[in-house]
């Protein structure tokens, strides 16, 4: 049985497309080192009637076919019970929930009862939406089969608007999952997180930043003439091209200097943990004087000046000291919101119940 390995390159289309277009895709990629696992859509989940959904059962035909030719592993989609079935009576071996499939728990749970008894490898991508807990619940679905090689797939979330990629990252969601779930490697996808072929390089680096298994990258032999996805996937070229470029990191170090260097600075960063912490507590302390004063004099916890006062200085403030804007908007907005939160705890109480010290 497949085995994910440490460093997963899994590549292949978006789409099986054709016998031939599998075929070429696949003699043209196998040596790409770190290549592992093929992969090729059976069932295309479209967002809209009218576009290729695939060629089902004759697509499974022609990969088992070059299975032989390519001797790589092959790895599809299924949404379905009966996808698991055709999968199996295929020889495929390694399948993965897409993204629709496991925001939706009814088809995890259908899906988890026809793998009971089957060992076969599970891939589980994100939701759509960033709901860490969905994602976290199809895992435990397919786990609770006895199913016992499982990784997570990372291929962005759903939004609204526009913003430069198809989907977005939220780095902090897999590494949540990370967190909670150790022993499962998580493998990005950043063909659909970037939509784009000219993004795939550094969302693939970012994952290999912050620790992350391997790759899902989609390649075609010729993207100009995709049936589906074609301004994300890569020519065998391209995909060799990023992989010699790419930097792999270790999550560790032997080098002793290192590791007292590292030691020193997270020590300063404990304790500067702690100054921000503590200075926390006694900003909501002064919040906490306020609402009371507040509720003495019938005061609402909002006021637009002064909120919007706190943003003109201390986004002027983190300016100059170079922090990211995103950041400090963020952050102001969170702390905005537990002051707002811990004054309407206090207001509206009648005054004989609250114990604080009041100067006269
Ligand atoms: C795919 O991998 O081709 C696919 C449809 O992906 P997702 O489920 O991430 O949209
Ligand atoms: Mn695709």
């Amino acid at each position: 049985m497949f085995r994910f390995p440490k460093n997963i390159l899994i590549a292949g289309p978006c789409s099986v497309e054709s016998r031939e277009q599998i075929l070429y895709t696949a003699q043209q990629i196998k040596n790409i080192p770190y290549l592992s696992l093929f992969r090729a859509g059976v069932w295309k989940p479209r967002t809209r009637p009218g576009s290729f959904e695939g060629h089902g059962e004759e697509a499974l035909k022609w990969l088992q076919e070059i299975k032989e030719q390519i001797q790589l592993p092959i790895c599809i989609e299924i949404a379905h019970p009966k996808h698991l079935e055709l999968a199996l009576s295929y020889n495929i071996d390694v399948v993965w929930l897409g993204a629709r499939t496991t925001t939706n728990p009814f088809s995890v749970n259908e899906i988890a009862s026809a793998l009971k008894g089957v060992n076969i490898p599970v891939m589980i991508k994100n939701p759509m939406h960033p709901e860490v807990k969905l994602w976290i619940g199809a895992i435990e679905r397919i786990m609770s089969t006895g199913i016992s090689e499982i990784a997570a797939i990372h291929r962005g979330f759903f939004y609204y608007g526009n913003d430069m990629y198809r989907n977005k990252p939220l780095w902090q969601i897999p590494l949540e999952l990370k967190t909670l779930f150790s022993n499962i490697p998580i493998i990005c996808d950043p063909s659909h997180i970037a939509g784009k072929k000219e993004y795939v390089f550094e969302i693939s680096q970012k994952a290999m930043n912050i620790g992350m298994n391997g790759l899902m990258i989609e390649t075609h032999y010729n993207p100009s003439i995709a049936l589906s996805d074609k301004e994300q996937q890569l020519t065998p070229k391209e995909l060799l091209q990023l992989i010699q470029k790419i930097e792999f990191l270790n999550d560790n170090s032997s080098d002793r200097n290192f590791n007292d260097n590292l030691h020193i600075l997270r020590q300063i960063i404990d304790e500067i943990d702690e100054e921000i912490l503590t200075l926390i507590a006694k900003r909501l302390n002064i919040v906490k004087q306020i609402a009371y004063y507040k509720n003495e004099h019938k005061v609402t916890a909002f006021q637009l000046s002064r909120w919007k006062e706190i943003l003109k200085t201390r986004k002027s403030i983190a300016k100059e000291l170079a922090l990211s804007k995103n950041f400090i908007d963020q952050f102001l907005s969170l702390l905005h919101e537990e002051s707002i939160n811990t004054q309407n705890r206090i207001l509206n109480q009648p005054e004989t119940e609250i114990h604080y010290t009041k100067k006269k």
